[in-house]
């Protein structure tokens, strides 16, 4: 006997920040889907993202903003809606670690920070602020930079995805690829699995840097994903006061990038990003840890740690290959080539991922893809649930 058939609206292959976004405004506007997720939801890029919903300033600094840079502009106040229950996806109950991202500039760079953030274009996205507003790390007399407030939030990326997850208890597996195959049936990928096929009208792939192999699965080729790895650093410390900040160097991406978190026994994290990371994702680990050291005894060195235990991670940052596909301020959602009821999509930011479900709803309505079916998913009871993954400040610290 065959396996049975499941028609469905929509299989979601992938459980980032990109596959649950879409999972939950689908399943709100009405239709039936369902998220396979191979470890644990949020692995790789989201658990080891530094949590900033931001509007776009940085790439205004690499004089990559323009007027048609709304996307992104607008994503801070959507996050916001969404986080009081008045957007697309409910993230009521999701952690934000900070109302408030901070930029400050060193002092030789002073004049030319300050001339670019009165460009007409950051109004009321950047608000230098005076020095009984500092955040604490930046309040010395020895200070001599300047400090702007960003309208950018940070969140915490745990409690983000629980958030998604919970909200779709029903609509979320793990998926055995032991036991499970992406198949063509002519011009159609079907999800095949022991106790069913799963038809979908639409398949939707958001594996991060996983949505390579599954392309090669469906024997396509397009659209191409690319890898930009960079290195991260994490430092355990003493420092009670937490801070959110880019430091702007000479370079117009940010010198440093520092968020801060609180490891499973409460102890301050500080993950390091920014130039420090990007231009060190094959380095050796202790001399970017040396290199990280060093950065910050230079930067903020009136800043006390404390005993400090050091330690690095390596990432991945998946997209699309061809860069004329990317823009800096919108997520990517395309079309595989070969197969007819299949796209494959990477939101670039964590940022991005409202922007990604728009766009896919947008491109189902365009092809009249519209909720239809409203399948029976006992067959699928047996799967398991993938759990939340663990952030990295919580497994590598030796
Ligand atoms: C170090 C770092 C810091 C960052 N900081 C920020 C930031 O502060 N703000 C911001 O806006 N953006 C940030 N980003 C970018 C952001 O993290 C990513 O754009 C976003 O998380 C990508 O999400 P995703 O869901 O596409 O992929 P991922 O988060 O990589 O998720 C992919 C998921 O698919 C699963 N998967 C993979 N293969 C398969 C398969 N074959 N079958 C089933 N499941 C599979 C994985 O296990 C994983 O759960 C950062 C990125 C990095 C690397």
């Amino acid at each position: 006997m065959g396996r049975q058939v499941i028609h469905i609206d929509i299989v979601i292959i992938g459980g980032g920040i990109a596959g649950l976004w879409t999972l939950n405004q689908l399943r709100n506007r009405g239709y039936s889907a369902v998220l396979f997720e191979r470890e644990a939801l949020g692995s790789y890029q989201t658990i080891g993202s530094q949590g900033m919903i931001h509007g776009g300033v940085k790439y205004a600094l690499a004089g990559a903003l323009s007027n048609s840079s709304e996307t992104i502009a607008a994503m801070p106040a959507l996050w916001r809606r969404c986080l009081r229950g008045e957007g697309k996806v409910d993230l009521r109950g999701c952690k934000v670690l900070s109302e408030d991202f901070f930029l400050w500039s060193t002092a030789a760079l002073q004049s030319r920070v300050a001339s670019f953030f009165a460009s007409r274009l950051l109004r009321g996205r950047v608000q230098k602020i005076t020095a009984a507003e500092y955040p604490a790390p930046l309040r010395s007399e020895r200070f001599r930079g300047q400090v702007y407030r960003l309208a950018d939030l940070v969140l915490d990326v745990p409690s983000l995805v629980s958030t998604l997850a919970q909200r779709q208890p029903g609509a979320i597996f793990t998926v055995d690829w032991q036991r499970a195959a992406l198949r063509r049936r002519g011009r159609q990928a079907v999800l095949e699995l022991e106790q069913c096929a799963l038809v979908p009208q639409q398949l939707l792939l958001t594996a991060g840097a996983g949505n390579a192999s599954l392309l090669a699965s469906l024997d396509s080729t397009r659209p191409a994903m690319q890898r930009r790895p960079l290195q991260q650093v994490l430092v355990r410390h003493q420092y009670q006061a937490d801070f959110y900040g880019h430091c702007m160097g000479g370079n117009p991406s940010p010198r440093l990038t520092i968020s801060s978190h609180r490891d499973y026994a409460d102890r301050p994290v500080w993950y390091l990003g920014g130039d420090l990371s990007t231009d060190a994702a094959d380095e050796d680990p202790d001399q970017l840890i040396e290199r990280a050291r060093r950065e910050l005894a230079d930067l903020l060195p009136w800043v006390d740690l404390g005993e400090a235990q050091w330690t690095t991670v390596r990432l991945d940052r998946a997209e699309p290959r061809q860069s004329s596909l990317l823009r800096p301020d919108s997520a990517y959602v395309g079309k595989l080539d070969g197969v007819d009821n299949a796209r494959a999509a990477w939101p670039t930011k964590l940022t991005l991922s409202p922007d990604l479900a728009d766009e896919v709803e947008r491109q189902l309505v365009a092809e009249q893809i519209l909720p239809r079916h409203q399948p029976d998913l006992a067959p699928l009871a047996g799967l398991g649930r993938p759990p939340i993954a663990t952030p990295y400040w919580d497994t590598l610290f030796s």
